[in-house]
């Protein structure tokens, strides 16, 4: 359908993860992502066999945002989000302009990001780990480099001697850089974290929740 986008989900809940964990925000859950990491926990969110997505407008969209007037906080995230530029550039013009509202980017950085809209971008560089072929990380515009976070899956400290080539390589500050832990249950994330919050503390690396999987574990809209 022409100028319909898909949209795997719409719903209100608080952050999970990142800086901005614990902010009751409305995600956008765009279907499509160009990366098949084996541990992602949002694969209904680009799997082709998967058809739970629904085909909307970005003016369906933004009326669908307005259900949760109580959220001022909106994630865009996927699948990938940055596959979709131009579609959330007419979202945003379509927001009232009455209201404001803190934009957040979740993306896995292998795309370029083509505005500085943004209030809060988390680039999530996906390691070996996630079993995809290498890709590279874009370059990001220095003008965005604060408002930028990077956040990395961990499975176990075999994992960091990458994280710190790729810190290296882009010079991001350690304080820039959250570890949460690779965990789809609320079991898993309690065996995980302890290691992952000695790796932190060692490399000064800020440690990063799961809230919505401690208390969900693995469910949709949450
Ligand atoms: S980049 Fe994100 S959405 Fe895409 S497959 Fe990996 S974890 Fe899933």
């Amino acid at each position: 359908m022409k100028d319909k986008i898909k949209i795997s989900e719409i719903f209100y809940s608080i952050q999970g993860e990142g800086i901005n964990a614990g902010i009751p925000s409305v995600f956008i859950r765009f279907f499509g992502c160009n990366l098949q990491c084996h541990f992602c926990d949002t694969k209904y969110a680009w799997n082709p066999t998967d058809t739970t997505y629904q085909e909307l407008s970005t003016k369906e969209v933004v009326n669908k945002i307005m259900q949760f007037p109580l959220a001022k906080n909106l994630i865009f995230t996927g699948g990938e989000p940055a596959l979709f530029q131009t579609a959330i550039r007419k979202i945003f013009k379509h927001l009232p302009k009455n209201q404001s509202f803190t934009l957040e980017l979740e993306t896995n950085g292998s795309i370029e990001i083509e505005d500085d809209f943004w209030d809060t971008i988390n680039i999530s560089p996906k390691l070996k780990n996630a079993g995809n072929l290498p890709y590279k990380i874009h370059a990001f515009d220095p003008n965005l480099t604060s408002k930028t976070w990077w956040k990395f899956v961990v499975e176990d400290k075999s994992d960091i001697p990458e994280i710190l080539a790729l810190q290296k390589k882009l010079t991001i500050p350690c304080s820039r850089i959250l570890l949460m832990p690779l965990a789809k249950t609320k079991k898993e994330i309690e065996k995980n974290s302890p290691q992952i919050i000695e790796i932190c503390k060692k490399f000064g690396f800020r440690f990063c929740p799961r809230l919505h999987i401690f208390v969900y574990s693995d469910k949709k809209a949450v």
